[in-house]
């Protein structure tokens, strides 16, 4: 069998050195036989030699292949670039490691390859060109070095929990061959891609379909694990994930979070694949019970600190989330020039009522102040409950007029929407306000003793007033 072009080879040749040194005929001679396939590339990635093991790994002619990129030989273009960026360039110090890469067949079929790569080098030091020994890897190679990998990504102490999720979906991607990896969020009809990694740079986080044009459809069906390999072959070729997307190969699985639907992990290729192992199917609900346990504690620690800035009784900011949304406020009022008009507005006598009616009577008034309140403000206005019956209102864009036409508003709605402890029986809640308008530059101390002083005024006033 002829495995060495000559002329072709002279050509691109290693005229720096070392490779043109190795004589062809001894290449032929050492590695013909060899039951390995073995692919020796020019510096700039040109194959130059290729045993006959490798044409039939690769499914491809000795001369179909001399003189191309290797690029021909890979799954994919970011496979490509990846391992020439990693491994395969001037700067390369590899020497005979063993690392997994994502091939591809002449028929496009994909599979991972252990591969033995080295650099060779010229008499002047310099890269002169890359030989590279690749066969198949067993399913059970894969499978622990892809079940090594998820405990390095849940382990790390630095990764946040979108990077492990993204990292997550990036090995499964190689643990299967595949192009593209979802995590999807299916809410009712609504596929929605939250995470995605796409070697086609179709997909982006925000792209929807129809659940029922999607491949995860048999899988959300199904509740469990699905998969399969060469979609054009099977009835799936009739479904719009075949016809629209030309999916060929998925494998997937439904993701819970605390024990409801959230959507699907799944991998997926437009090219055929091998046959799934049960390995496959073991690491495919692994990965997506780690992915829902990164999502459960994001959602979690989402629950946590917002229960940590809101106030339970009103369900207003507390006085945390105020002080840091005014300082917010006041910092961009600073740089904009924006008018910023505070309002402290305490209830009035609300120790009587109390006394009066009762604490759980003094909570419901507490609550009905917050909705008439909440009901008056606009959207962009705001209002934390800073103090037991002490609330703090902030106008963005609102001048000081503004802010007594909203304190104004605020004691005629209250003295119009009495509270009803027992029925047949009323009270009407009155309150004293302080206004101040933010000064460009002032602190936050600084407006908030303005603001009381105002209000200590309008208490000291007689109550159920505004003062500034
Ligand atoms: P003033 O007009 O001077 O503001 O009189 P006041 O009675 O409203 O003021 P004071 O500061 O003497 O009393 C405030 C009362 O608010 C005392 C406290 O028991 C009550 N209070 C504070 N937080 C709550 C709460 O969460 N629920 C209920 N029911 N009462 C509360
Ligand atoms: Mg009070
Ligand atoms: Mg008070």
């Amino acid at each position: 069998m002829k495995t060495y072009k000559k002329a072709g080879a002279g050509k691109r040749g290693f005229s720096e050195s070392g490779v043109n040194s190795i004589s062809p005929l001894l290449l032929t001679e050492i590695f013909d036989n060899f039951s390995e396939a073995v692919i020796v590339a020019d510096a700039s990635r040109r194959m130059v030699y290729v045993n006959s093991a490798a044409e039939v790994l690769f499914g491809y002619s000795v001369d179909e292949l001399l003189g191309k990129e290797t690029r021909l030989l890979y799954a994919d273009e970011s496979e490509y670039s990846e391992q020439g960026r990693k491994r395969y360039n001037a700067a390369s110090n590899l020497a005979t490691k063993t690392y997994r890469v994502a091939y591809r067949r002449a028929s496009g079929e994909r599979f991972l390859g252990l591969t033995t790569g080295a650099a060779m080098r010229s008499k002047t030091g310099g890269v002169a060109g890359f030989i590279g020994i690749v066969r198949p890897a067993r399913n059970a190679d894969n499978s622990l070095e892809t079940l090594q990998k998820v405990h390095t990504i849940t382990s790390d102490v630095i990764l946040s929990d979108n990077h492990k999720i993204a990292s997550l979906l990036r090995l499964g991607l190689r643990h299967f061959g595949f192009e593209i990896a979802i995590l999807s969020r299916v809410v009712g009809n609504d596929y929605i891609v939250e995470y995605c990694v796409d070697g086609r740079n179709e997909l982006k986080p925000g792209t929807r379909f129809d659940v029922s044009g999607t491949c995860c459809e048999y899988t959300l069906d199904a509740q469990k694990t699905e998969g399969w390999c060469c979609a054009g072959k099977g009835d799936i070729r009739r479904h719009p994930c075949y016809q629209t997307m030309q999916i060929e190969s998925y494998i997937g699985s439904p993701v819970w979070v605390n024990g409801e639907a959230y959507g699907t992990l799944n991998f997926a290729s437009c090219s055929p694949a091998e046959p799934f192992s049960r390995d496959d199917y073991i690491l495919m609900g692994l990965l997506s019970d780690t992915v829902s346990y990164f999502l459960y504690k994001q959602i979690f620690e989402e629950e946590i600190l917002a229960l940590a800035r809101t106030d339970e009784l009103t369900g207003l900011p507390n006085r945390r989330a105020t002080w840091e949304r005014l300082n917010d406020l006041m910092e961009i009022s600073n740089r904009s020039g924006f008018h910023l008009t505070v309002l402290s507005v305490d209830l009035d006598y609300f120790k009587q009522i109390n006394d009066q009616w009762g604490h759980a009577v003094g909570d419901m008034a507490l609550g009905a102040f917050a909705r008439i309140a909440g009901e008056l403000g606009r959207k962009t206005d705001f209002c934390g409950r800073v103090g037991g019956e002490e609330f703090l209102f902030v106008f963005p864009g609102a001048t000081l007029d503004d802010g007594w036409e909203f304190g104004d508003q605020l004691r005629r709605e209250l003295r119009l929407t009495p509270v009803e402890p027992v029925k047949g029986e009323f009270f009407t809640l009155s309150v004293s306000v302080g206004i101040a308008m933010h000064e460009s530059g002032e602190s936050l101390a600084n407006l908030l003793a303005r603001v009381d002083a105002a209000l200590y005024r309008a208490k000291q006033g007689g109550r159920d007033r505004i003062c500034q």
